[in-house]
């Protein structure tokens, strides 16, 4: 028999839950490097590269290599979130049959892959296991979205999906609770 599921959100999760988004650079970091103090910053944890604005992969589209530049190093949102245990999506898979598990892993990896590529700054955070569930930890709301979305349509009959958002923030939790 399965053990009956706590819908709401206990107080803990709760205050886990309002944590709010970090923006894309800190305001600390913007003043440190800010117009005119750094061209470039390069994460010390990955490929990640900042320039014109934006995160990168590499420095592909970076035109003035030739120039002397200034380079500073510091940690990117998506690794300074994982350091800080952030996160701002949240995929929480209840009571799924460990047969299920490792592909449905798998797809929500896969996802992850995919939104990586297109931007170093998502991507999934951590992956924790507590009793019967397993909690994707990503770094953007969306995504969570994304991967709740494609593993409940691939276990319609199985899966109830539920949707919480943040109260004073952006983040999202979304429950899948087997139902077998
Ligand atoms: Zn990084």
């Amino acid at each position: 028999m399965k053990k009956p599921v706590k819908s709401r959100l206990d107080k803990k999760t709760e205050s886990r839950f309002s944590w709010r988004k970090s923006p894309s650079l800190s305001r600390r970091a913007q003043e440190e490097f800010g117009p005119g103090k750094t061209d470039i910053i390069l994460c010390p944890e990955g490929d990640a590269v900042y320039y014109y604005k934006s995160w990168h992969h590499d420095l592909e589209r970076y035109r003035e290599l030739s120039e002397t530049k200034a380079v500073t190093f510091t940690l990117c949102p998506f690794h300074e979130m994982k350091k800080n245990r952030q996160w701002e999506g949240e995929v929480r898979l209840v009571g799924v049959p460990a047969t299920e598990l490792r592909e449905i892993l798998a797809s929500a990896q896969h996802i992850s892959d995919e939104a990586r590529r297109r931007d170093p700054m998502h991507g999934i955070l951590d992956i924790k296991t507590e009793k019967n569930m397993v909690s994707i930890y990503t770094s953007e709301n969306q995504l969570s979205g994304r991967i709740a979305k494609r593993i409940g349509e691939s276990h319609k009959h199985h899966l109830a999906r539920r949707f919480h958002h943040g109260k004073e923030s952006d983040v999202f939790l979304i429950t899948l609770e087997w139902i077998a």
